[in-house]
């Protein structure tokens, strides 16, 4: 028998797509187990105030087909200080919780690791739709929020072409370029921008538009992730420099929203059994993640030291296939 007793879950830092399968996974898990499972509500900032919930089976049903978490999120800063995260383990410790699992980026992670030093078993579980977090090919939401960016690209295209325009679309991705080069391959695209290419230059996008113009292409489309630069001051000099048409739409937060697909309700459920089969082993200062094909768990301290960057061979095959 495991000497974990009682957990708990928190999401933490931007929502994702997929966190409701994750927690309805780790409660179902954590039943299945006998193991008392609570949900912290707000992230970090609800374990301040002590927003702590029972979760029973029932009371997880059916969440793995939406959007958002039923936990909400938060980011809070008094987690930064010493004082805070001391509070934190104290309310946990209050509320008898011996485990806990916390879904979302690098900084949550930083978070669990400094409970994990204070004596809670915590796992962490990679929830962003940005997948920047290096330590894992997967992470919740991504699969979602970039299926939700190309669907918004393709009618947009619909209308760019009717209307013979150049559209620039920015994605999200905070400093992370994944969503739009995904896009690219996904959507076709005249050019992207994206944090991590070494250098942009506007002339080149300029003359590549202006090129398969002349080439016959009635629309045009550039993909800006966010982060890179303003799309609305892009589209007017795209606009003065070409003599096109140019309009610049941000999707914005729809990227974040919406019913899950298979891919992240799998695969989320699947992290979060995982975290509570690492629970019950008795692992601490883990975190999940996807890597070659399988799931796998790492220390969080080895996880937040590697960097990541776009697939150099992805990027190049956007740039090929992206010829007009
Ligand atoms: P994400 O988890 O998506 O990377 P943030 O970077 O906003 O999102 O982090 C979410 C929350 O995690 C922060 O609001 C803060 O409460 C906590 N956090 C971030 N960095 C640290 C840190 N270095 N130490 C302790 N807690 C942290």
């Amino acid at each position: 028998m495991s000497e974990i007793k009682t957990i708990g879950v928190l999401t933490s830092g931007g929502d994702s797509p997929g966190m409701n399968a994750a927690i309805r996974a780790i409660v179902r898990a954590g039943i299945a187990n006998g193991l008392q499972v609570k949900g912290i509500c707000r992230g970090y900032a609800g374990l301040l105030g002590s927003e702590i919930i029972d979760l029973d089976s029932r009371s997880v049903s059916g969440i793995q087909s939406r959007g958002g978490t039923i936990l909400y999120t938060a980011r809070c800063k008094e987690f930064y200080k010493a004082e805070g995260i001391d509070r934190g383990v104290q309310v946990l410790r209050e509320n008898g919780i011996d485990g806990l699992v916390v879904i979302g980026g690098d900084g949550s992670f930083r978070g669990a690791q400094e409970i994990a030093a204070r004596g809670i078993n915590t796992i962490g579980i990679p929830g962003t739709i940005d997948l920047d977090i290096a330590c894992t090919e997967y992470t919740i939401g991504f699969d979602t929020a970039v299926n939700t960016a190309m669907d918004a690209i393709d009618k947009i295209t619909d209308t760019s072409m009717s209307h013979e325009r150049c559209s620039i679309i920015e994605v999200m991705g905070r400093n992370a370029g994944f969503i739009a080069l995904w896009c690219q391959i996904a959507n076709g695209a005249d050019g992207i921008l994206i944090p991590e290419a070494e250098k942009f230059d506007e002339r080149d996008l300029i003359d590549t538009i202006l090129s398969n113009r002349q080439k016959g292409k009635k629309h045009h489309i550039i993909i800006n992730a966010e982060g890179v630069g303003s799309s609305m001051r892009l589209a007017r000099r795209v606009e003065a420099a070409t003599g096109i048409e140019t309009r610049a739409t941000i999707l914005g937060h729809i990227q974040r929203g919406g019913s899950p697909t298979a891919k992240d309700r799998v695969y989320a459920s699947t992290m979060g059994a995982y975290s509570v089969d690492l629970l019950c082993s008795g692992a601490t200062n883990r975190v999940i993640a996807y890597r070659n094909g399988h799931f796998t768990d790492l220390d969080i301290d080895e996880a937040l030291a590697m960097k990541k960057t776009i697939d150099e061979y992805q990027f190049l095959v956007s740039q090929m296939i992206g010829q007009y």
